[in-house]
């Protein structure tokens, strides 16, 4: 049976589920955000790895250390370079953050925070929601 929520590439090569309705949704303005989505922020949430299903294709995984220190790896389509999610990540064992933009249907996921906002730009308004200096504590 196909999972509540559904979520791909820009190309379609790759595609994952989960049925989780996510708790943590956040607007992150970090350096790494802003290199590998391309923009200012980037929108992501916690979906539990159990619950996270690869359905096609093969995302290739870019390893690094966040300024946090801790390990992580960025997901990205090898076909299209659409970046999807982050896994193994050594600060939140057992959770898979979904970029919001993968989602086939974005409804009722809007951010409940604002993280790393010492590295928002000027220009960005924040928005009316908890706001965190780095990683939320
Ligand atoms: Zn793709
Ligand atoms: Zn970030």
């Amino acid at each position: 049976m196909a999972k509540k929520h559904r979520a791909r590439c820009a190309c379609g090569a790759v595609t994952f589920e989960f049925d989780s309705d996510p708790d943590f949704i956040a607007e992150c303005h970090c350096l790494d955000c802003k290199k590998a989505s391309g923009g200012e922020a980037a929108v992501f949430f916690g979906v539990p790895e159990s619950d996270f299903t690869l359905l096609s294709g093969a995302p290739k995984a870019f390893s690094y250390v966040a300024e946090s220190g801790m390990r992580l790896d960025r997901n990205f389509c090898p076909e299209c370079g659409a970046r999807l999610f982050t896994s193994n990540l050594e600060s939140f064992p057992g959770t898979v953050f979904v970029q919001l933009g993968s989602l086939d249907d974005r409804n009722g996921f809007a951010p409940k925070l604002e993280m790393f906002v010492k590295r928002r730009l000027d220009w960005v308004e924040p928005m009316r929601m908890a706001q965190f200096q780095a990683m939320p504590s």
